[in-house]
């Protein structure tokens, strides 16, 4: 069987591959960090960590990397976590002053620090659909996440599959959640959705990585790479 080579930016590589080694699959699964097109060419999926978007984007630039990396999410499987997501989605609100650049992978817009400025982490348990063991809660990670905008679902991409959402009760009080639109499908409010697949792609507002439970590496692995691979 085949390698699995997962490739990361920076931001939290070391503990991605602490996670990744825990997974269980008959593939071996290596992890290499992405500086250059040629590290990126040998992989078969990627992970984007959490960090800063704007400064990922300005080094995968400045590197090379930032068009071959729209290339790679056109056919191959990207996670993003947090700063990450950013990176995954169609368009972003709330950027620095500049821009973001963006991978526009996944049908969502997000709003960077959509959390306010006050709440700048929090920890939440998230009931995930199609975890293993999916009756036990997910401990979720927040610090400075993105929020979810809207989904913008368009007939020529994979439907977009809302995994996780967090207990609007349990929203931060500054995160004040409004009525929907009438035309809008989503029968709840978007932000609360804090993990969504397309296709390959996984994009989770959280952190995984800085946990102890590497039931999420299991799934983008199980879910996403491994049916990529055939
Ligand atoms: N707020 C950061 C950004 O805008 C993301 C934070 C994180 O990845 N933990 O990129």
């Amino acid at each position: 069987f085949k390698n699995i080579k997962i490739s990361s930016l920076q931001g939290a590589f070391a503990e991605h591959q602490v996670m990744l080694k825990k997974v269980n699959v008959k593939n071996k699964i290596v992890v290499v960090l992405v500086r250059t097109q040629e590290d990126l060419e040998k992989c078969d999926a990627l992970i984007i960590p959490g960090g800063e978007s704007t400064t990922i984007a300005l080094l995968a630039r400045l590197a090379g990397v930032l068009e071959p990396l729209r290339e790679f999410a056109k056919t191959k499987p990207i996670w993003g976590t947090c700063a990450g997501a950013i990176l995954l989605a169609q368009s972003v609100e709330n950027a620095k002053k500049g821009g973001q650049e963006l991978l526009s992978a996944m049908s969502v817009t997000v709003a960077r620090n959509g959390w306010g400025s006050q709440v700048e982490s929090f920890e939440a348990p998230l009931e995930v659909e199609g975890l293993r063991e999916s009756q036990r809660p997910f401990h979720g990670i927040f610090i400075r996440a993105p929020v979810v905008i809207s989904l913008n679902p368009s007939p020529v991409d994979p439907p977009l599959a809302i995994i996780s959402r967090i207990s609007a009760s349990l929203l931060p009080s500054t995160q004040t959640l409004v009525p929907l639109d009438e035309d809008d499908t989503d029968p709840r409010d978007s932000r609360t959705i804090v993990a969504l697949k397309q296709g390959r792609h996984l994009l989770t507002t959280f952190h995984p990585e800085l946990t102890k439970d590497y039931r999420f590496h299991e799934y983008f692995i199980t879910e996403c790479v491994l049916p990529s691979l055939v």
